[in-house]
């Protein structure tokens, strides 16, 4: 079983910042900002093309995005966050377990898009 699939099998115990059905959210081990929170889905798809591909895709991913809306309302970042999926190695990613960051809590400058 993967990493993020044991965290949201509460097989590692890990602070929970938010849950719902479909999504487990809680923060990275190693923070890029002041407020930095991993969206997980709580079933194992490799990577958001992935997820897309399911006929979960739908449901999900509206999942995802109210549970960013919540973190952003549970840790003070409404006034502006970031939500950034890493696709596949040449995208950046590194736990091949589809995953959303939530960033903020920091006026983010280091933009490339
Ligand atoms: P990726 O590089 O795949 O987009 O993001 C993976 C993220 O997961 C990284 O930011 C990394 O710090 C985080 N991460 C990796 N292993 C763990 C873990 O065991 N617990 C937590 N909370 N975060 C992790
Ligand atoms: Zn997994």
């Amino acid at each position: 079983m993967c990493i993020f699939c044991k965290i949201a099998q509460k097989e590692i115990p890990t602070t929970v910042v938010f849950e719902n059905e479909d999504v487990i959210c809680f923060n990275d081990i190693h923070p890029a900002a002041p407020v930095h929170v991993l969206i997980v889905p709580k079933k194992h798809y490799e990577d958001a093309l992935a997820l897309t591909a399911s006929e979960d895709a739908e449901k999900v991913l509206g999942s995802v995005f109210r549970a960013a809306a919540k973190v952003a309302e549970l840790t003070g970042t409404q006034d502006g966050f970031r939500l950034i999926n890493n696709c596949r190695e040449k995208g950046g990613q590194t736990v091949m377990h589809v995953h959303f960051h939530l960033i903020g809590g920091a006026t983010l400058s280091e933009k490339i898009i």
